[in-house]
């Protein structure tokens, strides 16, 4: 269910280098990200005032900038800056923190050469981005698969990437399920709409390689508490015919955190002690009540 619309809201939003009344951030209709999805984003969480990885965060935007064939207006050192003001300003401790950049109006068709780059970082306040979290998301099967990286540069979290997420996403709500299982171009199990996927088998974990979507900080992080405890992981190619073998499974994303998953289509999970170890090793960790696994 929605919530109060993002675009009437108190507040201040940072952009172009100045925090703007929210309800003033505001762009014209003929900007070339509106058109052409020549934007790129970053989501990230702040705990008790501090944002998880904030410079990892920083340092992919000014990448998937970098992809797309622009420069951020700023240094990353600049950004993390930016994101702490506006951070401190939304006077939230706990937070979702959205830095992202896009072209601007000055051309109006396929090239966009000469089109100012924008930037801007709104932070607000956001909860679980699952309901029912800890007893695991019901998840669907997706109709949408994910481009070959020849067809899409997948180490970018920009905005078209998105098209055939939200298209998976919307499907699977519309049935009923929380979230939608992406293949990819070759028939492998890849990832959930907007957070990478882990199975458990045996005690050890298995994950696809990220060779055509995110490998997110969410999910190098999950891999790193998993070996500090000595769980073995597996980066490999996973079939959707394995997908019966598995005992648990949970997504990870800096807004979906580490989310069990109850279900995929017909097959069932139970979020059991793995699952729930590394859900409380990463609150821990995001909180700084354990150092980061070296
Ligand atoms: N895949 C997709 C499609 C995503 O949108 C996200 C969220 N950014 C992730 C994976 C997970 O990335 P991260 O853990 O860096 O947030």
């Amino acid at each position: 269910m929605a919530g109060l619309p993002y675009d009437d809201r108190d507040g201040y939003i940072w952009m172009d280098g100045v925090f703007t009344p929210w309800r003033e951030a505001k762009v014209h209709v003929l900007t070339h990200a509106l058109h052409y999805a020549s934007s790129v984003f970053e989501g990230e969480r702040a705990y008790g005032g501090v944002i998880y990885a904030s410079r990892r965060h920083s340092e992919r935007l000014a990448n998937s900038a970098k992809i797309m064939g622009f420069e951020l207006p700023v240094s990353v050192d600049e950004l993390e800056a930016i994101k702490a003001e506006a951070l401190a300003k939304s006077g939230l401790e706990n937070a979702y923190v959205r830095a992202f950049a896009w072209r601007g109006s000055e051309m109006m068709g396929v090239s966009a050469q000469s089109n100012t780059i924008h930037l801007a970082v709104a932070v607000w306040a956001w909860g679980d981005y699952f309901a029912d979290k800890m007893k695991g998301i019901r998840m669907t099967h997706a109709q949408w698969k994910r481009p070959s990286p020849e067809s899409a540069p997948s180490h970018a979290k920009a905005a078209g990437l998105y098209m055939i997420c939200t298209l998976s996403k919307h499907a699977a709500e519309n049935a009923g399920y929380a979230d939608a299982l992406m293949l990819d171009y070759r028939g492998h199990v890849a990832e959930a709409t907007g957070a990478n996927i882990f199975f458990i088998r045996d005690g050890a974990l298995h994950t696809p390689t990220p060779d055509c979507f995110l490998n997110g900080i969410t999910r190098q992080t999950a891999m790193k508490l998993a070996e500090a405890r000595q769980i073995e992981v597996v980066e490999r190619t996973i079939m959707p015919d394995e997908l019966g073998t598995f005992s648990e499974c949970f997504i990870t994303g800096s807004a979906a955190e580490i989310t069990p998953v109850a279900e995929i289509g017909e097959f069932t999970y139970k979020p059991s002690h793995i699952s729930e170890a590394l859900v409380t090793d990463y609150a821990d960790l995001v909180h700084r009540r354990i150092p980061m696994p070296a």
